[in-house]
């Protein structure tokens, strides 16, 4: 069942998701080689709460109920999501995808951005450009009217064409008080098919895209996603409210270009 949200609850889930920006803006100070992943949880867990939050992914079951240890979601280099953060030092040409959800007054933000460890290669640079501007794309199709297979066409067809893979395995999904709601929204898909999009509905939206094949496989943890064949993996999420003719953007990279500034990729 798909909540549509009001003009009240779009507002809450906005300031949610906020929340998760500013979180990501923090990170963005702390991200170079040396740093740990568990040293990044700490920080945004400690600002999250002390911002009224609750860190929602902390002690999220998966399907066999193990509960998700941290605050973040860090995936080095070829883990895809759900990198599960640890003690080990991020290193120089590394990239780590950082995934952060928040519930604040009832709402969830969601969102996450792939980061850059020191000089990175011109090749996985590449990756991190292309699968976020196939985010981008993702968005101008969540209008009201369009259906969900135009948003999975949209980032499906750009990072094809640049030779990436498209993981089929997670996908986006529908967002509002529970962190994950219907519809699911792949990263691929079939133009003008599937659930028509309505004003009002709240999704979370997330290429995770790979630099050879979209063979993917689990860590023993039960939450760790990897490549397959060790490539390197990006991801990029927004939360975004549907309307006619333009999605807003609840989430926001504000806060960490902030922090970049033109050192981005
Ligand atoms: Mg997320
Ligand atoms: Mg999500």
């Amino acid at each position: 069942m798909i909540f549509l949200k009001t003009e009240e609850e779009i507002a809450l889930m906005r300031a949610a998701n906020q929340l998760v920006g500013k979180t990501l803006g923090e990170v963005a100070k702390l991200i170079k080689p040396g740093v740990t992943t568990n040293e990044l949880t700490r920080v945004a867990e400690e600002f999250i709460r002390d911002n009224g939050a609750i860190p929602t992914f902390k002690g999220y079951p998966n399907q066999d109920n193990v509960p998700f240890p941290a605050a973040l979601c860090t995936s080095v280099n070829e883990m895809v999501v759900h990198g599960i953060p640890n003690d080990e030092p991020l290193k120089e040409g590394d990239i780590v995808s950082v995934d952060c959800g928040t519930l604040l007054n009832g709402y969830n933000g969601d969102s996450a951005y792939t980061f850059c460890v020191g000089e990175v290669s011109p090749e996985v640079r590449n990756l991190l450009k292309v699968t976020k501007e196939s985010l981008y794309l993702g968005i101008e199709q969540a209008v009201a009217g369009k259906r969900l297979g135009d948003i999975g066409y949209a980032v499906q067809t750009y990072c094809e064409n640049h030779g990436y893979g498209v993981v089929r395995e997670f996908v986006g999904h529908g967002i509002g008080r529970e962190m994950h709601e219907d519809p699911c929204v792949p990263n691929y898909g079939k133009r003008g098919y599937g659930t028509q999009l309505k004003k009002g509905m709240c999704l979370a939206i997330e290429p995770m895209i790979t630099m050879g094949s979209r063979q993917i496989q689990m860590d023993r943890d039960g939450w760790g996603v990897r490549t397959r064949d060790h490539k390197p993996a990006a991801h990029f999420e927004h939360t975004v409210a549907v309307y006619q003719g333009k999605a807003e953007i609840l989430s926001s990279f504000d806060f960490i270009a902030q922090v970049l500034g033109d050192k981005e990729f």
